[in-house]
């Protein structure tokens, strides 16, 4: 599980973070599909509340993958 510790959201696996698009002038969009990247923007998995992956934390714990 992975957790946001800025508003708490929780994420059972990285799979369902959203991608999230910075732009080279720092504001941030989620990534769309079909819409091309622009040159100089960043893609990350992040929070869709804040916009950022800086508070996303792994949860070590209740998951029991084999
Ligand atoms: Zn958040």
């Amino acid at each position: 599980m992975i957790r946001c510790n800025m508003c708490e959201k929780t994420f059972k696996t990285e799979l369902d973070i959203p991608f999230i698009v910075r732009l080279e002038n720092g504001e941030t969009e989620f990534l769309r599909v079909g819409i091309p990247i622009k040159l100089g923007s960043e893609v990350f998995r992040g929070c869709p509340h804040c916009m950022t992956d800086a508070y996303l934390m792994d949860m070590e714990g209740s998951d029991n993958e084999s």
